[in-house]
């Protein structure tokens, strides 16, 4: 998966958040809201990769770290300005954030790692557990309400599940890089 990522994000950066100092600070002004930014949550801020303190997760688990950087770090190359606008924007008045366009982005590699280790029921399980992140305080209340949040995966996840998600890209790489194979060639029409 790093591989992968070093490909397609020239200049790519992975360091520690414990070794910045700002980005100690952030995590300082950002506990009343998410009192885990530091040692739970891994940040992209440019092309850098800033994973949490403590011990390193095992192996796969970066894998899908990773994975789900990779797909902000290709989302802020393509749309730029634009992606951080969005993402830092406040709570929209119709109930969510725009932020919540660009995670469900994110999260669709979980979700696909899900799939490959645990099956539907893996899937339907984090898709549980996004939700209440979603319209929880980790992100900012991207969606108002748990049941919002749920509906508002729904399509990602049913992508997931019947396949047609890993057909595109950047998932169709990202899952390559997960099983340790190439992407197959694209099925001539
Ligand atoms: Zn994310």
């Amino acid at each position: 998966m790093r591989a992968l990522a070093e490909a397609r994000v020239p200049g790519l950066r992975i360091v520690r958040k414990q070794d910045v100092g700002w980005m100690r600070a952030l995590g300082v002004a950002l506990r009343p809201l998410n009192p885990r930014f530091s040692t739970h949550y891994t940040t992209v801020v440019g092309r850098t990769i800033y994973l949490p303190d403590g011990p390193l997760p095992e192996r796969d688990s970066q894998a899908v770290t990773l994975g789900h950087e990779l797909v902000h770090l290709l989302d802020m190359a393509e749309h730029g300005l634009s992606f951080y606008a969005t993402y830092l924007v406040g709570p929209a008045p119709f109930g969510r954030t725009l932020r919540a366009h660009w995670e469900r982005r994110g999260y669709a590699v979980d979700l696909l790692i899900a799939r490959d280790r645990g099956g539907r029921r893996a899937v339907e399980h984090l898709h549980d557990w996004l939700s209440g992140l979603f319209a929880g305080p980790h992100y900012g209340w991207m969606w108002a309400g748990r049941d919002a949040a749920h509906d508002y995966l729904r399509p990602t996840v049913e992508a997931v599940l019947d396949g047609t998600l890993e057909q595109r890209e950047p998932y169709r790489s990202i899952i390559a890089a997960w099983r340790g194979t190439s992407p197959p060639a694209p099925e001539s029409p």
